[in-house]
């Protein structure tokens, strides 16, 4: 038999890569792990963490006027991004601690180095140039922004990794894509005081979400103050005179701002990895190609997290890393189950939602049951802020079944959560309706709409 350095040897210190050392060291495996940059990965140290704390910072200067209503007087106030970029390096350390604190308490071995692939059982460490082998291997390299070269100027844009760090706050911003990211960072930088315009190819930012949160969210955004231009795209972008960037577009507006931000999707981090040597095979867009149990081509070789190109969220990364370890090393095959995932967009308002949107249940149910409520949130009420809550519930008129329930408005992300249970337990309407209100809340609302607001039969709005 042959004998291995490890049995298991993990390229990528992010989210799937690190649950899966994690564990498999915890089950008495004997486990390498190699990162090339910082323990966590991008949800920790330049994704969902510190994008969430700049959220946080970015509604206080609405929390300032809103408290108006409600018989406040708050004194100036003033925002120091230098401050708040200390802060958060303060807490994603800490947090990278845990991470490698958690694999050494395991027993993992911890590298710090870039790791490439020489064959189907080894790996070279580029910081040493040592190579190990190990009886299996995966890999959990996730993505990287997309840096879009075909742009004339693309060299001078940044993109989410730099956004998290810049040395000076800029007072105008253009951020190109319509997708989650681009759309949480409009509002961040628009709420910390930037004048932000978003500039999207698309008819409506965020496809793929219900199209009446995707107009609601638009609307609210254009309301606050960010621009938004769609059916458009940045063609070049130069220095301008003062100082700044200049963006031209392709249907002729030409932009001055301090920063062009590109958030225009993400691509496998699988350039150099050394796939070729050992056979592991990728699809056009790069991204390694896995079959339900996350097995590449090659047996001893596995792939998990952004880098398979599933779905490219903290969570399911983990799910997939947890079912690795099921199928590899408990012998309880298990595979990834990536259907109904609840998800949030920390858009300004937010968005919370499970399962599909109207349109596509129109498409794939012969009639459906729309049940919409609009309201004014109660604190907005004092506040005389006008902002709008959105609640949908989108159900098969066939078995009753809630197919589908998108939310806009404060805390949307919290509530998806709580709904992805009951969807995945196949609630139907009739449970919501036997359900008791919570009040005074929002999502009170969610189990007191009785009556469809409309049915789609056939396609045909009725
Ligand atoms: C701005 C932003 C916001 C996000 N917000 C959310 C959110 O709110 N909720 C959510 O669920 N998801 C969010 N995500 C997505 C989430 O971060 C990813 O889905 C998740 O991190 C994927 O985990 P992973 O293990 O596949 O890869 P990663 O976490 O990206 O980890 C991969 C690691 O591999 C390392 N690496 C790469 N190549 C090598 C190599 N050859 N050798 C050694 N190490 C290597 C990288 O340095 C990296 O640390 C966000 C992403 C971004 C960019």
């Amino acid at each position: 038999m042959t004998s291995y350095d490890y049995d298991l040897f993990v390229i990528g210190g992010g989210s799937g890569g690190v649950r899966s050392a994690r564990v498999a060291a915890s089950l008495g495996k004997r486990v390498g792990i190699a990162e090339e940059y910082r323990y966590g990965g991008t949800c920790v140290i330049r994704g969902c963490v510190p994008k969430k704390l700049f959220v946080y910072a970015s509604q206080f200067p609405e929390h300032f006027e809103d408290s108006a209503g409600f018989g406040w007087t708050v004194g100036e106030s003033s925002f120091d991004w230098k401050k708040l970029v200390a802060a958060k390096d303060k807490e994603i350390e800490r947090l990278e601690g845990l991470y490698r604190q958690g694999l050494e308490n395991a027993k993992a071995e911890i590298f710090n180095s870039r790791a490439e692939l020489v064959d189907a059982h080894t790996v070279k460490l580029l910081q040493t140039g040592k190579t190990v082998t190990a009886e299996r291997i995966v890999i959990a390299v996730g993505g990287t922004p997309n840096p879009h070269v075909s742009l004339p100027g693309h060299e001078l844009t940044i993109s989410s990794n730099e956004a998290f760090d810049l040395q000076e706050l800029p007072s105008s911003i253009l951020i190109a894509g319509g997708g989650y990211i681009a759309v949480e960072f409009a509002n961040i930088f628009h709420g910390l005081g930037v004048e932000t315009t978003l500039i999207y190819r698309g008819k409506e930012i965020l496809s793929r979400f219900d199209n009446d949160l995707r107009q609601g969210l638009h609307a609210a955004m254009v309301e606050k103050g960010i621009r938004i231009i769609l059916e458009d795209v940045i063609h070049e972008v130069k220095k301008d005179e003062a100082g700044g960037l200049v963006a031209h577009t392709k249907q002729g507006h030409s932009l001055n701002v301090g920063q062009v931000m590109l958030a225009l999707g993400r691509d496998p981090n699988t350039q150099g990895l050394g796939l070729e040597n050992a056979g592991v095979a990728i699809n056009d867009r790069g991204a390694i190609i896995v079959d339900e149990y996350s097995r590449t081509n090659v047996p001893s070789i596995f792939a998990l997290g952004d880098v398979t190109d599933r779905v490219q969220l903290t969570p399911v990364a983990i799910h997939e890393a947890m079912c690795f370890i099921e199928t590899e090393f408990k012998n309880n095959p298990t595979k990834p189950d990536h259907h109904l995932i609840a998800t949030a967009v920390f858009s300004q308002p937010e968005i919370g939602t499970v399962g599909i949107s109207e349109e596509e249940a129109a498409a794939k149910f012969e009639e459906i049951e729309v049940y919409r409520a609009q309201f004014r949130p109660m604190k907005a009420t004092l506040s005389g802020r006008s902002e709008k809550t959105i609640m949908k519930l989108i159900v098969n008129a066939a078995d009753r079944k809630v197919v589908g329930a998108h939310i806009l408005g404060h805390e949307a992300g919290e509530m998806a959560q709580l709904l992805g249970i009951i969807l995945k337990a196949g609630c139907t309407k009739d449970d919501f309706d036997a359900t008791m209100a919570v009040h005074p809340t929002a999502s009170e609302e969610l189990v007191t709409m009785y009556s469809p607001s409309y049915r789609i039969k056939n396609g045909e709005r009725l």
